[in-house]
């Protein structure tokens, strides 16, 4: 799979790291951040709770898939300004680098699920309530589908924590048979992260 992880990094990605043979938990305690008085998007598009479905019809989706890429964009912070702009810029940055690598990889035929923090970048307002225009590849939300980045991350042992002088933005691309019909070629799963 180094090839995809290559792509991975060359769209720009801090990290890249192919998972297999994943069991993926939908948690409610991480669901209940998604809550009219707790968020602003809840209610306004696709991905948000309640255009994404319920958290069981959410973890119905995700059993589907026991495969994907681990995508995690990392940046420098001053440690010494809390810059909430900034962090917003970077997981815009990081969800446009996404959505770049979607567009160049998989196609609607594909069978994917991709899921990231900070909403869905394919159009400029979401359509919500009129049809999704990109229902096979839109982005979906980490936390409204309940997962636990902290524990993706370290089961791809990759560094993931909240400190004043990093971030990391996380994304998690899950495919069925991509390795069949990614666009560089076919490559052999592997049982292991690697
Ligand atoms: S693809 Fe467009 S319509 Fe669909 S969830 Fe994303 S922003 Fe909304």
């Amino acid at each position: 799979m180094n090839h995809l992880i290559n792509k991975a990094l060359a769209a720009g990605f801090t990290r890249a790291v192919w998972l297999d043979g994943l069991r993926i938990e939908c948690e409610a305690r991480l669901r209940e951040y998604c809550n009219p008085e707790g968020c602003p998007q809840h209610g306004s598009n696709w991905v948000c709770p309640p255009g994404c479905g319920s958290l069981d019809e959410c973890a119905q989706k995700v059993r589907r898939f026991d495969k994907g890429i681990l995508l995690q964009s990392v940046s420098e912070m001053n440690p010494l300004i809390k810059d909430l702009d900034r962090y917003k810029e970077l997981n815009r940055i990081h969800n446009f680098r996404l959505r770049g690598f979607l567009e160049a990889h998989c196609n609607n035929d594909m069978d994917v699920l991709a899921l990231t923090s900070g909403g869905c970048v394919f159009c400029e307002g979401c359509s919500f309530p009129a049809p999704c225009i990109k229902p096979g590849l839109r982005m979906n939300s980490l936390s409204a589908y309940g997962i636990d980045v902290g524990k993706l991350c370290e089961m791809a042992e990759l560094e993931y924590s909240f400190r004043p002088d990093k971030v990391y933005y996380a994304a998690l691309v899950l495919v069925n048979d991509w390795v069949y019909s990614f666009n560089t070629g076919p490559c052999p799963t592997r049982k292991v992260p690697l």
